[in-house]
């Protein structure tokens, strides 16, 4: 028998515990997880919440990911790529608006164009935001896929600054099998795990903080799965995380296949949050857009579970309805100017600051890079 209260103390866990606590249900139990959660946030990362400005760039893709709404072959989306002076312009409203930071978030594409145009962008955004506040330009994570090492090179060093440089590729599930069954199409598998580890080394190479993530209730998916994914950000000693809750997209091809309960994938979630926190100490945690769909706060819950990263969306709204990852998504109407200054009473009553101005990165890099 497993004793909550004993468990929640320990530095170090087994396999069996991790199970046990990602599989909570009981309300004072996932209490008690939360909190020593939230505990363990503050003593490794500090009480700032730092705020990513999503910049969705475009929505043209070449994978056909089975469970994404803008896979390659949804006909029904309209395909938009920002121009550039949009995208260099959101970016310098978010540092001219306290953002410490801004994610650069697209399909994936792998053509010369494209690769030169975020090159572009990156210059740019770079040349124009270094101030006295942010000394170092404006941080940038990018989100771009699976690319050659030589692609990741090119971005890095248009970036400007290596020490305020992320890159955020989840693999989704460790389980090979379901993998697989997510990126089958046609009778031959598009997508191959290894890769996507071969990718997150090749960044770290690279010189980015590392970050990635998984999906949380994918059909099929067990605890132990979940358990093993988190023995996998060990194992790749990652910087970052960002995951959040498989949601269902009637434009992808998983429909069939269902999705979990939203009280229990949301309570999921945020237990795989906490875990993560529990067993991997001082990296960032994002809270994902995806929380929102199953709860109003749920961005604020992801907080208090473990969170120290929130993504407010800089996209401008005509933009939004092209990138419907999944069905649902909040904040089609946010408005993008004012919003960040709404969410900061929402985390402040959480007991959180927003780290204005700050890259916010994660402590686990700065102490691998001292
Ligand atoms: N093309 C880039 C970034 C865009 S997708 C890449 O592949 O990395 C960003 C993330 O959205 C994916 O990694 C996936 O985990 C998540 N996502 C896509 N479809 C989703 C769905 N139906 N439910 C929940 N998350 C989804």
């Amino acid at each position: 028998m497993f004793n909550l209260s004993d468990i929640l103390k320990k530095q170090t866990f087994t396999d069996e515990e991790i199970v046990y606590l990602l599989g909570l249900t009981d309300p004072q139990d996932c209490q008690k997880l939360k909190e020593e959660a939230y505990r363990r946030t503050t003593e490794n990362t500090g009480n700032k919440v730092y705020y990513r400005g999503l910049i969705e760039c475009s929505n043209i893709c070449t994978a056909n990911c089975r469970y994404c709404g803008i896979r390659k072959d949804n006909h029904n989306v309209k395909r938009y790529l920002m121009d550039k002076e949009d995208i260099v312009g959101q970016a310098l409203w978010a540092a001219d608006n306290g953002y410490g930071s801004i994610c650069l978030q697209a399909g994936e594409r792998h053509d010369e164009k494209f690769i030169s145009f975020i090159e572009e962008c990156l210059i740019e955004i770079h040349e124009k935001t270094v101030s006295e506040k942010l000394p170092d330009g404006l941080g940038i994570t990018l989100s771009l896929g699976e690319q050659p090492i030589e692609v990741y090179e090119r971005w890095a060093k248009a970036s400007g600054n290596r020490r305020n440089l992320r890159y955020l590729a989840r693999f989704e599930t460790s389980n090979r099998e379901l993998f697989d069954m997510l990126h089958s199409g046609k009778g031959n598998n598009e997508k191959v795990l290894d890769n996507r580890f071969r990718c997150l080394q090749n960044l770290r190479e690279c010189g980015y903080q590392v970050g990635t993530g998984v999906m949380i209730g994918i059909p099929g998916q067990t605890l132990e799965d979940l358990c093993a994914d988190i023995r996998m950000f060990q194992k790749l000693d990652v910087d970052m995380i960002g995951m959040g809750p498989y949601l269902m997209s009637e434009e992808a091809d998983l429909v069939s296949l269902g999705q979990m309960e939203n009280d229990k994938l949301f309570q999921l979630s945020l237990n795989m949050i906490a875990v993560c926190r529990l067993v991997l100490g001082n990296i960032n945690i994002a809270a994902a857009t995806a929380l929102q769909v199953l709860h109003p706060e749920g961005r604020e819950l992801g907080i208090e579970y473990g969170c120290n990263v929130i993504m407010p969306n800089l996209s401008p709204t005509k933009f939004r309805k092209g990138y419907q990852l999944y069905d649902f998504k909040p904040g089609l109407k946010d408005d993008p100017f004012t919003f960040g200054v709404r969410l900061e009473s929402r985390i402040n009553s959480r007991g959180r600051e927003v780290g204005w101005n700050d890259s916010g990165s994660s402590k686990k890099w700065l102490m691998r890079s001292i």
